[in-house]
């Protein structure tokens, strides 16, 4: 797209992506990093920040489902992409042929690629993924002697080279949990066995954004931020973007769709829960929840409007949502800010999440298909 959209519209900033790469590259000089774009990078678009981050140094690529990696090979993307969440099934023959890492968190997994292998006639690089503590996928301690015997003989039959061991952290986020140093300690046994086993991986790998920034003994040989890359603080407790030598790479837009004066007691948008104390000038922004804007964010979210933080006056419905300007002037047409970055002055994701009270994650992933990325930086 070449203009402006003018209702609500995502700019995406990939020179923010690109420093980020790099700041993040600085946080872990010694392992190359694996950009995560999965959920089109975290509502980011996947194959504009892959690229960019492929240009600022990121060596690895890393994607949830098996289509979303398949997708960017499709567009052209070169360089080892890993994809990790399988269901029996899956494209595996595809991604064989794509040259793509698939996980493998159990034998079932590996029976099925170890099929495609052989139909494809090509060595599928497969990743074991140990269950260190997360309790979510991956294996278990008790079932990995035999998931590592097992992958050793694909290795040994030639259907199957075992590329990378690795495993994922549940509380991060939380520096001094006590599950991080067990989580550490069960994924070095884990690796020992298999290195013992005769895996010879070319990775290991277990640090999400959080162990990036702040566990340098869980880099290994390649850390696996996501969204530390979109210049958003994985947690308040961490510190802000700028805090943490990052720069948001979403803002967030929208031109005021209508601006009108009320009088004083007029309840506004569905369920009035909102009711004007004053006579006053309310701004109509045309977003809504179909476009990611949380409803829980209701009666709380900050816009910027007219050089000032307002706040969502009553209910976000689906298209839209209203602004008390408190008797400001301000004309439809006037760019609003829902979130972008703090030392613009602007409201920021985490302060969204903070509205609604969720995380950050969840504010950027959730902006809609409806809403038109612009490219900053391309
Ligand atoms: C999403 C994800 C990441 C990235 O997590 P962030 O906290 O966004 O850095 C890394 N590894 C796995 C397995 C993931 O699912």
């Amino acid at each position: 797209m070449n203009e402006t959209p003018t209702r609500v519209y995502a700019e995406i900033d990939l020179d923010a992506v690109r420093e980020n790469v790099r700041a993040l590259r600085e946080r872990a000089p010694r392992a190359g990093l694996m950009a995560v774009v999965k959920a089109d990078a975290y509502g980011h678009g996947a194959l504009a920040c892959a690229k960019a981050a492929q240009e600022a140094g990121a060596t690895w690529l890393g994607t949830a489902t098996p289509d979303e990696a398949l997708a960017l090979r499709a567009a052209g993307v070169e360089g080892p992409i890993l994809c990790w969440l399988w269901t029996p099934g899956g494209p595996w023959r595809e991604a064989v042929e794509a040259g793509i890492d698939v996980s493998v968190s159990g034998m079932w997994a590996l029976d099925e690629v170890r099929e495609a292998a052989r139909a494809a006639g090509r060595t599928a690089r497969i990743q074991l993924k140990a269950d260190t503590g997360l309790g979510r996928n991956g294996c278990q301690p008790a079932d990995w002697e035999d998931l590592v015997g097992a992958a050793s003989a694909a290795q040994a039959e030639g259907t199957v080279r075992v590329t990378g061991v690795w495993s994922h952290f549940a509380c991060a986020d939380e520096p001094g949990h006590p599950s991080i140093q067990l989580q550490l300690a069960a994924f070095r046994d884990m690796l020992a066995y298999a290195e013992k086993e005769g895996v010879e991986p070319e990775v290991r790998h277990m640090a999400n954004s959080p162990a990036t920034l702040t566990l340098p003994e869980s880099h290994f040989d390649l850390v696996r931020p996501g969204l530390a890359l979109y210049g958003v603080s994985p947690a308040p407790e961490l510190g802000t973007p700028a805090q943490l030598g990052l720069r948001p790479v979403m803002t967030l837009k929208a031109s005021l769709a209508l601006v009108k004066t009320v009088p004083a007691g007029h309840g506004v948008s569905y369920g009035h829960h909102y009711v004007t104390d004053t006579e006053t000038t309310l701004a109509l922004v045309p977003a809504g929840y179909a476009d990611g804007i949380p409803r829980h964010a209701s009666g709380r979210g900050p816009v910027l409007v007219g050089g000032r933080i307002r706040h969502v006056a009553g209910r976000v419905a689906m298209d839209q949502f209203v602004v008390d300007l408190d008797g400001d002037t301000a004309a439809a047409g006037d760019v609003a800010v829902i979130f972008g970055d703090a030392e613009r002055g602007e409201p920021t994701a985490e302060d969204w999440a903070q509205a609604a009270d969720t995380i950050a994650y969840e504010i950027v992933t959730r902006i809609g298909g409806r809403v038109p990325r612009v490219y900053l930086g391309a």
